[in-house]
């Protein structure tokens, strides 16, 4: 299902486009490199042309968390569909587009190299560079996306399903990690707690629900490292300890569900203490930096309560807070609006650029998809948009490929 979600920072009406593009290049953005399938259209003043997410919430949900197989088979599905919808919303055709920029690290091997595949087929297919971006760079640079200051040097902080991660960040290119989790992601235990209390996926949104009504008091919960003095968390201990307090320890006596009544009190309880830790770590970044700025995003970033205390915490001491967008939190792809200062750089890639998922990938990664099926697909939606004559004839030729509208059609209904 396609959730289209219209970016408020472009600030921009569809007739600025047709007016200025003559002067502002414009690129396509695509990332996939978890359960988000995004592409947006992005000028390269920053401004947000068009920003299409079609999130897979409804297909992990049984799961409680993200089954890389899942995602990668879903991505194949929605790419094209989106990269269409995309371009359409930004009234941009194809040709139109300056260079494409894809994520390429970290995350899923296989949703990872889907969105490659797709942009390395419309770079090519268009003659236009290709820029490959870095997702946590990307999270950090969506603080700064519609302020005229610049907000490097800074503390960069992505807390999300799958990064509990502190950087320095000298600059949109120059971040240097100082900090993460050892074991579970925030996010990742905000969706599994939520899973022991028998909360729907995702577990952060439904965590807060459930907290607000809650006494976060009646439960102690530990606070994981909150006073070694170094920039490392640990979560694992505080899903175990909300599932002791919910169920009892492990033995025949255990429960095999949380009482209903209970859920309110843990859910606070939990996300008091995740909270406190969060909030912690980050401002000792800023301390140890001597750095004046935090730049935090993710999807635990949508929370309130952490929203609320690290307000509190950094404008006690001063510190300039930039949160992204709740918009702009979770994945998406108007966030590669970093591709443009990695072109101004001159951080252009290859056509066999690698995917670099953060774990170490020899040979064919096991759970990465048959790319053959997306590159006939590509094949066919290349043929059907461009107009060079050219690349046209060279695409065209495959009998196999699927149209574009076809697959479109398809995703509407929910295939
Ligand atoms: P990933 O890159 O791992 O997919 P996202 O940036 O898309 O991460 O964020 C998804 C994560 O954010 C999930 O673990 C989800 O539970 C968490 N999350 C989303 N909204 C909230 C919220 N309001 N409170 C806490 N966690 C949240
Ligand atoms: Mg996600």
């Amino acid at each position: 299902m396609i959730a289209r979600r219209f970016n408020e920072l472009s600030f921009v009406e569809k007739t600025d486009f047709v007016s200025t593009e003559q002067s502002l290049r414009v690129l396509l953005a695509i990332e996939s490199s978890c359960d988000e399938t995004a592409a947006a259209v992005v000028r390269e003043d920053g401004a947000v042309l068009s920003n299409v997410i079609a999130s897979q919430y409804e297909l992990h949900e049984d799961w409680g968390g993200v089954v890389p197989e899942i995602a990668s088979r879903a991505h194949l599905r929605r790419i094209l569909p989106v990269i269409t919808a995309a371009l359409s919303e930004a009234d941009c055709q194809p040709e139109q587009l300056s260079a494409i920029a894809v994520t390429t690290e970290p995350g899923l091997v296989g949703s990872l190299l889907v969105g490659l595949t797709a942009a390395k087929t419309l770079a090519m297919g268009l003659r236009i560079p290709l820029i490959t971006v870095n997702h946590i760079e990307a999270h950090i640079y969506a603080c700064g996306m519609g302020r005229d200051h610049t907000i490097y040097p800074s503390v960069g902080f992505v807390v999300s399903g799958g990064h509990t991660n502190l950087y320095d960040c000298r600059s949109a290119t120059e971040s240097r990690l100082i900090g993460g989790t050892t074991d579970d992601a925030a996010g990742e235990a905000f969706d599994k707690v939520a899973r022991i209390l028998g909360l729907p996926y995702p577990g952060g949104p439904s965590i807060q629900r459930a907290a607000a009504d809650g006494d976060p008091g009646r439960f102690r919960m530990p606070r994981p490292l909150l006073h070694s003095g170094r920039l490392d968390f640990s979560f694992s201990g505080l899903k175990t300890a909300v599932l002791y307090a919910a169920r009892g320890i492990p033995g025949p006596d255990q429960l095999t569900h949380t009482p209903t009544e209970l859920v309110p009190d843990l859910a606070a309880a939990f996300q008091q203490a995740a909270v406190e830790v969060l909030v912690h770590k980050c401002l000792l970044a800023a301390e140890q930096l001597s750095y004046d700025t935090i730049c935090v995003g993710g999807g635990v970033a949508a929370n309130l309560a952490f929203r609320e205390a690290l307000a509190e915490a950094a404008a006690k001491r001063s510190l300039r807070l930039l949160i992204a967008p709740p918009e702009l939190c979770t994945d998406n792809a108007a966030m590669a609006a970093i591709a443009w200062e990695l072109f101004a750089a001159g951080h252009v890639a290859d056509l066999d650029a690698d995917v670099l998922p953060g774990l170490v990938r020899i040979g064919k990664a096991g759970n990465a998809p048959d790319d053959s099926e997306l590159r006939l697909r590509m094949a066919g939606y290349i043929a059907a948009f461009t107009r060079l004559p050219e690349v046209r004839s060279e695409f065209a030729e495959n009998p196999q490929a699927e149209e574009p509208q076809k697959s479109f059609h398809c995703l509407k209904q929910g295939a």
